[in-house]
Formats: structure tokens, C-alpha cells, sequence
């Protein structure tokens, strides 16, 4: 009997994950096939070369990240554990400022917000960055490719009274906001259930939330949503603040500049 219990929630999370990956690895395509597309469009067109390489180096991008994905799936596979990185704000919010631009499209207006006071988290990367990925796909939905996105980290001290699931102490949280449609109070209470999708068949998978909670929850984080019709919404990934790293020697300067700066 326990026996059966166990397989049956195996099967549960190996359906849970296929379907997560299947829903990552579809919003990579799209990222290479609207490359490619536009690309020949441009060709048509008789567009300027650089344009034309934009567009490339967009469907290459996509195929890279899900060729990083597919190996991270074989690893999962062969049970390597996958190592949290140090998550720091600035840097992840410079690395990933291109492809969310390109995943909202040009008539959304996206911000970035820096208030982490330099905490850091200790979480996996690539889950993390499909996570933001997921809530910007959501959130270009809910705003109808128009209007504005904030990206938000700060630095949150839960006391016990607003810990909830979570154990008092600081957060590194990352918050993303939209002025889109918002939710209503039913579709609210039911966002996190695998396969909970209001969206058209084809569009929706309902994996989205369901994935980032239990990233979240897999790094003893949590994710919160604020939304209300016709106000917008603002989710919430709460990751544990790691502890400062012991000094190391100094190491040479890398000079990071946000792509498109
Ligand atoms: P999917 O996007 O495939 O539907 P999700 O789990 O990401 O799956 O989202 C579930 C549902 O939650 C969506 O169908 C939508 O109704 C609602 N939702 C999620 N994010 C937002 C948002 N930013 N604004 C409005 N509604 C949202």
C-alpha cells in the first residue's frame, strides 16, 4: 500500500517535470522561431544586415539556452545534483535584461529596480532565470504587449507574523510587476495548481506558477502574488539571504556592461 503511495507520487513528479521542461523548452522555440521568422522577413524586406544579425543572434540565443537546458535534463537524469549558484541581483538582472526585453516586445516599457543592498541568494540559475522567463510571459499576456514592467529586488527581514510558510529572517526577494488586467479573486486562489490555465489551448499550459513555487520551494523561498482586476499584479520569488562569502583574494576586474547599453 505504501509502496503503491510512494510510485504514484513519483510518477506525479516525474509528470510534473516533463511537462515543466516541455513548457521552458517551448518558450525557448518560440524565441528561435520568431528569430527565424523575422529574419526572413527582414531578408524580404531587403533590412539592413545588422538588423538581420539581431535576429540571428536572438535564435541563436534561444537554441543555446534550451541546448543548456536539455543538458541539465540528461544530468537530472543521471542524478547529478545541480549546484546552487550565488544569486546577486545586479548581476542577474544584467544578465537577463535582453531576453526579457525581447520576450515583452517593444510596446512594453520594462524598469529595473536595485534596492538588495548587495544580498545574495543561493539558488539554481537556470531555474531561476525560466522563472523570470514564465512571469514575463505572463505578464506580456495579462498587459496585451503594452505597458509597463518593473523589476524589483529587495532586501525583506520576515518577522514571524508575515513568515507564513517561511522561517522568520532576510529574504533576497525579486519581485516582477505589470500594469496588466490583473486577477480576479478565484483565479488568484487557484494560480499554482499544475495545469491551471485560463488562457486559449495551444497558449496556456498552466505550468508556469506551478513551476516557480516549486523552484522556490526547493531553495526554502516562497513566491507571493498581489493582484487585483484592472490593478495590476506584482509576484514575488523570496529566496533565503546566504550568508557573506568568507573574503577571497581579489580577483581580476571584469567589466560587465548590459548588453544593448
Ligand atoms: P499559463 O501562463 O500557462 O496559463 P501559469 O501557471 O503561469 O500558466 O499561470 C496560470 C494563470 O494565472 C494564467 O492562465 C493567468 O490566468 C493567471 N496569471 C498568471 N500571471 C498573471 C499576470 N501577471 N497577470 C494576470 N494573470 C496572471
Amino acid at each position: 500500500q505504501e509502496a503503491q503511495l510512494r510510485q504514484s507520487q513519483k510518477m506525479d513528479a516525474i509528470g510534473k517535470l516533463t511537462g515543466g521542461i516541455a513548457h521552458d523548452f517551448n518558450n525557448m522555440l518560440a524565441v528561435v522561431l520568431g528569430g527565424l521568422e523575422l529574419s526572413r522577413r527582414g531578408l524580404d524586406a531587403g533590412a539592413q544586415r545588422s538588423e538581420v544579425l539581431r535576429h540571428i543572434d536572438s535564435a541563436h540565443e534561444g537554441a543555446t539556452r534550451a541546448a543548456a537546458l536539455t543538458r541539465r535534463l540528461l544530468a537530472f537524469a543521471r542524478e547529478t545534483a545541480v549546484d546552487p549558484v550565488t544569486i546577486d541581483a545586479a548581476t542577474l538582472f544584467a544578465d537577463m535584461a535582453d531576453l526579457l526585453g525581447r520576450t515583452l516586445g517593444d510596446g512594453v516599457t520594462m524598469t529595473f529596480e536595485d534596492a538588495s543592498r548587495g544580498w545574495t541568494a543561493a539558488a539554481d540559475l537556470v531555474q531561476l532565470e525560466n522563472g523570470l522567463v514564465n512571469l514575463a510571459v505572463n505578464a506580456r499576456d495579462a498587459m496585451d504587449g503594452r505597458g509597463t514592467l518593473t523589476l524589483r529586488a529587495e532586501a525583506i527581514t520576515l518577522a514571524a507574523a508575515d513568515a507564513g510558510a517561511l522561517t522568520c529572517g532576510d529574504y533576497l526577494a525579486i519581485a516582477v510587476q505589470d500594469s496588466g488586467g490583473g486577477m480576479t479573486a478565484d483565479v488568484l486562489e487557484r494560480v499554482f495548481e499544475p495545469f491551471f490555465t485560463t488562457k486559449p489551448v495551444g497558449k496556456g499550459t498552466g505550468l508556469g506558477l506551478s513551476q516557480v513555487f516549486s523552484f522556490a520551494r526547493q531553495f526554502d523561498g516562497d513566491v507571493r502574488i498581489r493582484s487585483a482586476p484592472g490593478a495590476g499584479t506584482v509576484v514575488t520569488i523570496l529566496l533565503p539571504r546566504a550568508a557573506a562569502a568568507p573574503a577571497a583574494p581579489p580577483a581580476p576586474e571584469v567589466v560587465a556592461t548590459p548588453a544593448g547599453a
